[in-house]
C-alpha cells in the first residue's frame, strides 16, 4: 500500500484514490475520527520581518498524523475534507486554536505576534464565516488586528463578483487579509484594487528563479504592484541565503521559508521567537535558527 505522504507518492495516491472506494472510505473514516477526537494539530511557520529583522508573525498549518500511515500532507487530506464537508469543523478547530495560541504568546510577553490562518475555497463563500471568525476572536481574546486570513487568488477568481463582498465583511472585523500563492492566477491590477487586501504572498514557485544571483521579473513586478496598491509583500518558500539577500535588497517586507524555519509545534515556536528576536540579526544568521 502506498504511503500517503510526500514526493512522488503523493501523485501515486492522488491517481489511485478515485479507483479505490474502500481505501477512500477508510481514509474518510479515520479523518472523521481524528476530527472528532481533536487529533489534528497545528504547526506554525515564522515569517521574518525584513525591515526589523524580527519574527513578528507566524502561519498556522494543519497537521494530521495518521495512526498507521504516519503524517499525511494537508494537500492530500484537505480535498477529501472539502468533499465531505469535514472542512468546516477542521477550519473551526484551526481558527480557534490558532487564536488561542496567539493570545497566549502575547500574554507570555513575546510582544505583538500575529497569526495567519488559511481559508479553504468552501469557507470563503459561506455566510457564517464572519460569525465563526468573530467567535474565535472573542473566545480567545486575541485583538482582531493580530489575526490574518489567507485566501488564494484562485479561490477568489471562482466567484470574483462575490469575493469583494465577503472580504469586505471580514475586513470590517478588523482582521488582516492576505492573498496566498499570488502570481499563479490571473487577477488584474484593476480587480485587485477593489479588494480590501493588506498583503500579497508571492507563490514559492517564483523564488526558484532567484538562485544563482539571478533576479526574478515576476517578483519585481509583484512588488511594484504591491507598492502602488499599498500592500505589503511576503515571499514564500525562501530556502537559500541568496534568495533572502535578494529579497532584502529589493525591499520585500517579509520572508517565510525553510531557511528561516520549518513549521513547528506551538511549544517550539515560543523559544524560537524569543531566541531569534533577542539577538541582533546579522546577515549570515537566519539559517542558524533551526
Ligand atoms: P500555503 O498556505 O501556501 O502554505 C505554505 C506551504 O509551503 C506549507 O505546506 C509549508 O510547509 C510549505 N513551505 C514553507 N516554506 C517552504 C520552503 O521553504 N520550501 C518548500 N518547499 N515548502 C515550504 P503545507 O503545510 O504542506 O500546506 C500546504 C497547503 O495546504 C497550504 O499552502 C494551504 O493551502 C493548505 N493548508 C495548510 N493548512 C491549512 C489549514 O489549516 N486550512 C486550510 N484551509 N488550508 C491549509
Ligand atoms: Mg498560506
Ligand atoms: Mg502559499
Ligand atoms: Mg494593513
Amino acid at each position: 500500500q502506498a504511503r500517503l505522504q510526500g514526493g512522488n507518492n503523493v501523485q501515486f495516491y492522488r491517481q489511485l484514490l478515485p479507483n479505490q472506494p474502500e481505501q477512500r472510505q477508510n481514509l474518510e473514516d479515520s479523518l472523521k475520527h481524528a476530527v472528532d477526537n481533536g487529533d489534528l494539530t497545528i504547526n506554525y511557520q515564522p515569517k521574518l520581518n525584513l525591515a526589523t529583522g524580527l519574527i513578528d508573525s507566524v502561519e498556522a498549518l494543519v497537521r494530521w498524523h495518521h495512526p498507521e500511515q504516519g503524517p499525511i500532507a494537508p494537500e492530500d487530506f484537505l480535498p477529501l475534507a472539502e468533499e465531505t464537508g469535514l472542512i468546516n469543523r477542521i477550519s473551526d478547530q484551526v481558527l480557534q486554536r490558532a487564536c488561542r495560541d496567539a493570545a497566549n504568546w502575547r500574554n507570555q510577553g513575546l510582544g505583538d505576534i500575529s497569526v495567519s490562518v488559511n481559508l479553504s475555497g468552501q469557507q470563503v463563500f459561506r455566510d457564517d464565516l464572519y460569525d465563526r471568525v468573530a467567535g474565535a476572536l472573542e473566545h480567545s481574546g486575541l485583538p482582531a488586528e493580530y489575526l490574518e486570513l489567507e485566501v488564494t487568488e484562485s479561490v477568489l477568481m471562482e466567484d470574483a463578483a462575490h469575493a469583494q463582498d465577503f472580504l469586505n465583511q471580514l475586513r470590517s472585523l478588523g482582521v488582516q487579509l492576505a492573498l496566498d500563492d499570488f502570481g499563479t492566477g490571473y487577477s488584474s491590477l484593476s480587480y485587485l484594487k477593489r479588494l480590501p487586501i493588506d498583503t500579497l504572498k508571492i507563490d514559492r514557485s517564483f523564488l526558484r528563479e532567484v538562485n544563482d544571483g539571478g533576479a526574478s521579473q515576476v517578483i519585481e513586478a509583484i512588488m511594484a504592484m504591491a507598492e502602488s496598491l499599498k500592500m505589503s509583500v511576503v515571499a514564500e518558500g525562501v530556502e537559500t541565503r541568496e534568495q533572502l539577500g535578494y529579497l532584502k535588497k529589493r525591499g520585500c517586507d517579509y520572508a517565510q521559508g525553510f531557511l528561516i524555519s520549518r513549521p513547528l509545534p506551538a511549544h517550539e515556536i515560543l523559544p524560537l521567537i524569543r531566541h531569534s528576536n533577542l539577538r541582533l540579526f546579522g546577515e549570515a544568521q537566519p539559517d542558524q535558527l533551526h
